[in-house]
């Protein structure tokens, strides 16, 4: 599976780069259609479009933890910005996956995502108007999270922060985290929760064999459990300004919410946190993105958790999809401002962006 993914990526990015050149060895045919910046437009308005959920690594940081680069796409080039032009996607918010450094003690993660923060903030500095940035923190270490989410906003910019779905073994509920959920909702800024598979079960063997399974059912499934903990443990209720978005159409969440309300209407037992609302209704307060890949399934996300919740993700440069935009453009029964939404009015202001 990662071989594949490796190798698609490279796809992508030569697809870009001979989009790039124009030179005199290209076929004459693809040598005359210039290379052009997609331009949304929505009822003749322009609309700026945002995607939330865009991976990027920063060399040095994974050097500073001994390993090498695999995924060449998620090396921000010129080839990235070419990519955005042809799916007309205006601003990404990158992010970075942080199961390299989840596990590093404290003195070295706190070096990682400094440098990560750091390097991702003059990225961002250089290319405003394409890129903002997510920052990384060490989940690991609560107290530090939340340091540097105070760091990487106030200091460099950044909107929000991506988090894993759990870290090493820890559910996002867990009151050591109390803190870092306290920062994000002073700070106002979205926290991105992005699924790092679900390392327990592929231990066990069951996610094994054709499929790619540890990622088509392990990841869904990670973020599933991660947002359910915060729900059923009161932890959206004790910080109610949260704004948090589930990668990857909140997993399985959105697909069987109404199932989490019986439980604690027919067993009250299994729910003895008392919660303010219904579990499900929490889905109208988590953001998720669009990345489910048919009109039916967006047609149902927005009956569960409604259009104002859901944002474009198209977790470039991994290949899942190049139609998001066009995706939302061409789902009926939207009026003009629903469609304008979902492409990026929602997300510009989650993310502090000027649409
Ligand atoms: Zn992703």
């Amino acid at each position: 599976m990662t071989s594949r993914r490796e190798l698609l990526g490279r796809a992508v990015g030569a697809l870009a780069g001979i989009a790039l050149t124009g030179c005199g060895l290209m076929h004459p045919a693809a040598a005359q259609v210039p290379a052009r910046r997609r331009e949304v437009v929505v009822n003749g308005k322009r609309v700026k479009t945002v995607d939330v959920h865009a991976h990027c690594h920063i060399p040095e940081a994974l050097e500073l933890m001994g390993q090498k680069q695999r995924f060449p796409a998620l090396v921000i080039t010129p080839d990235r910005i070419k990519a955005m032009d042809e799916q007309g996607i205006d601003i990404e918010a990158l992010s970075i996956n942080p199961n390299f450094w989840d596990k590093a003690e404290r003195d070295l993660a706190a070096q990682v995502v400094r440098l990560q923060n750091e390097k991702l903030a003059e990225i961002c500095g250089k290319t405003p108007d394409r890129f903002v940035g997510l920052a990384s923190v060490a989940l690991a270490y609560p107290d530090l999270a939340a340091e540097q989410l105070q760091d990487a906003v106030k200091r460099l910019g950044m909107r929000g922060a991506l988090v894993g779905g759990s870290v090493n073994g820890t559910e996002l509920s867990d009151p050591k985290l109390h803190p870092f959920w306290a920062k994000a909702e002073e700070l106002g800024v979205l926290i991105f929760i992005h699924p790092q598979g679900t390392p327990e079960l592929e231990a066990s063997g069951r996610l094994k064999g054709s499929g790619g399974l540890a990622n088509v059912i392990g990841n869904p499934l990670e973020t599933t459990i991660a947002l359910s903990h915060l729900i059923f443990e009161g932890t959206l209720d004790r910080f109610p300004g949260l704004k948090i978005c589930g990668a990857h159409a909140g997993g399985y969440l959105p697909s069987y919410p109404d199932r989490m309300d019986a439980m604690c209407a027919n067993r009250p037992d299994q729910c003895p946190v008392a919660l303010k609302k219904k579990p499900s209704e929490y889905l109208k307060q988590i953001y998720i993105d669009s990345l489910i890949f048919t009109p039916e399934g967006l047609r149902h996300l927005i009956a569960e958790v409604g259009v104002s919740q859901i944002v474009i993700g198209t977790d470039y440069p991994f290949p899942w999809t190049t139609t998001e935009v066009d995706d939302i453009l061409n789902f009926p029964g939207l009026n003009d401002a629903e469609r304008i939404a979902m492409l990026g009015g929602t997300a510009a202001k989650l993310l502090g962006i000027n649409s």
